[in-house]
């Protein structure tokens, strides 16, 4: 990790949406990419004299993301006001949380896997809730608007404990990850990293090997794919060590990442520690947390993809791999545990996923979650799948067929064995036609016949091939295998 002798340090600051219908402290609607100023009521203005009222369900979903990320919740947490000036931020100041424990949650932790199929601890030093601001938007003619649609929305804000336990810019993208990952599980936020609903700042930092002092730290801002967060990560680790060679020292500043050209950019200096005066917000009473909700909320909290991912791995014997791709989204998740549950085999069912399932899902547009918003759910249950493998392993289809067979339950719906019977479909285990095949194979052809007579043995496969054709596929492959061999024999 250390190869040129000097050490990298990151600390991430991620801000999530909540995805709840309204607004953190009024009724106005969640919305994205809507007419500009159309979701604003008096208090999304900030105008002197509205009052704000919590949202119980954003509360809910911080203190369930706060518990899947193993922190502790504080009896009572309170709202403070953070004071500074910038148009999109109509009031003055911004509501969020400040100090150490009072946070929704504090001191937590998440695993990311490592390399060499371990896990490693990222610490946490808080998930608290505060709101978003609104938009400036510049426009054509050169001046600037502003949309205060976005402002008020409910927003997480997670950051990662002092000091860092980030240190390569894969680690970096890998908690980027699996944070979005678990904020998709619990359901608390859409993910959507490129229409800003998820937003991530890393303060990165580089020191030689042998120092125990951090250097000075640079933020980077507008990272707006897992991509651009680990080359963004490394390029500033590269940029600070050369900025130290030269002599030219790093400068605290803010930094933005420029993704055409791969490199960061000055936005602004920070000449010193703005003071925000946090104070605790007198229209907000303090939020007392019961041991009761946080019982209620903890049952609410489904078994965390890492979790899934080993138990895919160690108690259903998928391979890493497979048991990743099994685990990566939760709808996903459920439906091959069902499928597992109905008694398929876990191997099988992955694979039947992976492979015909997968294609024709993205082919079709649809998917394999109930109640999906914009996308159509599919006809092919997780019972379709397992049927159809039994069938399969019972030698009454064969490979091709149920990949046939797969294709019209996909349309129709229907049911493996109704396929099936409906196209006369099973496979020809029937030695009666199998060997009346391969007699006619072997006497049409006397050429190869004679070659394997004089030792040519792969000349089977020749007559195999013969016999699969003229039983239109239909025949069970083995058993020709079988009859091919025992009816050439014959013939010396
Ligand atoms: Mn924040």
């Amino acid at each position: 990790m250390a190869a040129d002798g000097w050490l990298l340090s990151v600390g991430m600051e991620v801000h999530a949406e909540l995805h709840t219908r309204s607004k953190m402290f009024c009724a106005d609607e969640v919305t994205f990419g809507k007419e500009p100023n159309t979701r604003v009521s008096e208090l999304s203005l900030g105008l002197p004299g509205s009052l704000p009222v919590p949202n119980k369900e954003a509360i809910a979903m911080v203190l369930r993301t706060a518990l899947a990320l193993d922190c502790d919740i504080p009896a009572l947490s309170v709202f403070h006001r953070k004071h500074y000036f910038y148009p999109d931020l109509p009031k003055g100041f911004q509501i969020s949380q400040y100090e150490d424990t009072n946070p929704l949650g504090y001191k937590g932790k998440l695993d990311i896997p490592t390399p060499e199929g371990g896990t490693k601890p990222i610490h946490i030093m808080r998930t608290h809730l505060e709101e978003d601001t609104g938009k400036l938007m510049h426009l054509p003619g050169g001046q600037s608007g502003i949309d205060y649609n976005r402002a008020g929305t409910p927003l997480m804000e997670v950051v990662t404990d002092f000091p860092p336990d980030i240190q390569s810019p894969d680690e970096a993208k890998e908690y980027l990850v699996r944070l979005r990952q678990i904020l998709l599980y619990l359901g608390v936020c859409d993910g959507k990293m490129e229409q800003g609903s998820l937003r991530c700042e890393p303060n990165i930092s580089v020191r030689p090997e042998n120092s125990d002092d951090y250097g000075t730290k640079t933020e980077l801002k507008n990272l707006n794919s897992f991509a651009s967060v680990q080359s963004g990560v490394a390029f500033e680790r590269v940029r600070q060590i050369e900025a130290y060679k030269k002599g030219e020292g790093v400068r605290q500043e803010t930094r933005g990442w420029d993704e055409v050209k791969q490199e960061s950019f000055v936005m602004r200096v920070k000449e010193s520690a703005m003071d925000y005066r946090y104070f605790p917000d007198p229209d907000l009473a303090p939020m007392e947390i019961s041991q009761d909700w946080i019982d209620e909320l903890k049952a609410t909290i489904p078994e965390l993809p890492l979790a899934k991912e080993r138990r895919y791995r160690d108690d259903l014997g998928l391979t890493p791999d497979t048991a990743e791709l099994m685990a990566r989204e939760l709808p996903w998740a459920d439906y091959f545990e069902e499928g597992v549950n109905a008694g398929g085999d876990a191997k099988e069912v992955a694979k039947w996923m992976q492979g015909e399932l997968s294609f024709h899902l993205s082919e079709t547009g649809q998917t394999v979650e109930s109640n999906h918003a914009e996308r159509a759910t599919t006809k092919v249950t997780p019972n379709h799948i397992v049927e159809l493998t039994k069938l399969q392993a019972a030698g009454t289809i064969s490979g091709t067929m149920a990949k046939e067979i797969f294709a019209e339950m996909f349309k129709s719906g229907d049911m493996p064995s109704e396929v099936v019977k409906a196209r006369g479909m099973s496979q020809i285990s029937d030695e009666g036609p199998i060997e009346e095949a391969a007699d006619d194979a072997i006497e049409g052809n006397p050429g190869p016949l004679q070659q394997y007579l004089e030792g040519k043995e792969s000349v089977q496969g020749f007559f195999v091939g013969q016999v699969m054709r003229a039983m239109k596929g239909q025949a069970n492959p083995q058993v020709v295998q079988r009859v091919v061999k025992e009816r050439l024999e014959k013939r010396r």
